[in-house]
């Protein structure tokens, strides 16, 4: 039981959380016992300060686009886009800027907008917004294609941009007409009384899908809760901006560390994946039957056997290359059907295998008609064409005294067999 936890945590990364902690403990230890003082002094060096602050943030976007076509983690991704989104808008509600805008009689003057905004408002607002977009980076599909993953990034963080300063602008301007003006009020008077209380359930929330969501190699969910630990922690202090001034390098510097031990964790694992489908490769199969590999399976598990159904027949319609792309889109459905439990790897050609551990019977075969149900929805755009495809996969598990793992796949190969001659798109386990 103990070493359950201890690996849990292993898995789950806690450092990243501990960090935080740590770092927030030592901001408010500033406050409590010495008034401030080591942060105050800061603000001296307030141009420099926010140098470093814009130079943090470009680095982190600059790792996060480095980074991403190397370890396909579109999270990281991502959170570098929204992170910037956020610093820009900082510097700009928390700076007064020497040129002063004017547009068809609007002042865009955006420091003395947020001061306008009653009670703390637009730290609050920004900070919480910030938080809720944490919820939407860690429930993000693990993989996306290379560049709908850049693109989607690049549109959140306008979307981000856009909508806060439009939200600012609308509060705290003067309304023409009076409904807005009654609207407006009594939404920033709500969202003053409850945002801690908001940013508080945010944290829950992120909390809870980290842990349902955990990656079975180098978890990523731990440091989006670290920032959401923070979000939270500035919420309790939007009064104030120094707090949340320092937490944000705070921040920068977590998820900098964060993206760097991701990078050389996935580029040590790389060697052990397929360079097409970016799953397992058969080596590594191996190396998880014989027990030498990082990841072990236990004691009850599964096997499932997935074959696409007339692969051939699709290589020789839209050509081998197409054929790579279908067998790339099927690999990571497959994949992220079968997380967090099941490991993936290319068993053969078209053939695909996961171990799924504690799961048999009926369990092991829901999963398998999840992967095949997600496989037959999947539409996989190349050329110009729509290709669909179907799976047949055969499960088999450790339930029949059966645990030696060679065996327990040459059922599961059996199943696949039963399930072409019965027709294919069928899951069958006996
Ligand atoms: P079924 O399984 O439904 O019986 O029909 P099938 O056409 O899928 O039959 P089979 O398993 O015998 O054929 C597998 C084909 O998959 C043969 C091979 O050309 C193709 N294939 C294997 N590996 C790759 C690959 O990496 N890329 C592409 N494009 N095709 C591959
Ligand atoms: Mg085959
Ligand atoms: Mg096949």
């Amino acid at each position: 039981m103990e070493s359950d936890l201890k690996n849990f945590l292993k898995k789950y990364h806690i450092e990243y959380i501990i960090a935080a902690f740590i770092s927030i403990l030592l901001i408010q230890i500033n406050y409590i016992f010495f008034k401030g003082k080591i942060i105050n002094f800061l603000r001296d060096f307030l141009f420099w300060y926010n140098l470093i602050l814009i130079l943090l943030a470009f680095f982190v976007f600059l790792i996060a686009s480095i980074s991403y076509p190397k370890i396909y983690k579109f999270k990281i991704l991502l959170t570098g886009y929204i992170l910037i989104s956020y610093y820009i808008i900082f510097l700009f509600i928390t700076n007064k800027f020497p040129v002063k805008l004017q547009i068809f009689g609007i002042n865009f003057n955006f420091y003395e907008k947020a001061l306008e905004a009653p009670g703390h408002f637009a730290l609050a607002f920004l900070i919480t917004a910030f938080n809720l977009n944490l919820i939407f980076v860690i429930s993000a599909k693990p993989t996306i294609n290379y560049n709908d993953g850049k693109k989607y990034s690049l549109y959140i963080s306008i979307i981000n941009i856009i909508f806060y300063f439009y939200v600012l602008f609308f509060i705290s301007g003067k309304f023409i007409g009076s409904k807005p003006e009654i609207f407006a009020t009594k939404f920033v008077l709500t969202f003053n009384k409850y945002y801690p209380i908001l940013n508080f359930l945010i944290l829950i929330i992120v909390f809870l899908i980290s842990i349902y969501n955990i990656e079975e190699e180098h978890n990523y969910g731990s440091i989006i809760m670290s920032m959401s630990m923070m979000c939270f922690f500035c919420a309790l202090n939007a009064d104030a901006y120094w707090p949340v001034k320092v937490t944000l390098p705070v921040m920068a510097i977590i998820i900098i560390i964060g993206i760097f031990a991701h990078w050389v964790n996935c580029l040590h694992h790389k060697a052990h994946y397929d360079p097409l489908l970016k799953i397992y490769n058969r080596q590594f199969m191996n190396n998880i039957i014989e027990g030498i590999a990082e990841i072990k399976i236990g004691k009850i598990f599964s096997v499932l056997m997935c074959d696409i159904d007339h692969f051939k027949k699709i290589n020789d319609t839209y050509g081998h290359e197409a054929g790579d792309i279908v067998l790339y889109n099927a690999a990571q459905t497959i994949r992220n059907n079968a997380l967090p439990e099941g490991i993936v790897c290319r068993y053969g050609g078209e053939e695909i295998i996961v171990f799924l551990r504690n799961k048999v019977d009926d369990e092991a075969k829901s999963k398998a008609e999840k992967i095949r149900k997600a496989i037959k929805k999947l539409k996989i755009k190349t050329k110009g064409k729509v290709i669909s495809i179907t799976v047949s996969i055969g499960v088999a598990g450790t339930e029949k005294g059966i645990q030696e793992i060679a065996k327990v796949i040459k059922r599961a190969d059996e199943n696949v067999y039963k399930a072409k001659k019965r027709g294919r798109d069928k899951v069958v386990m006996e």
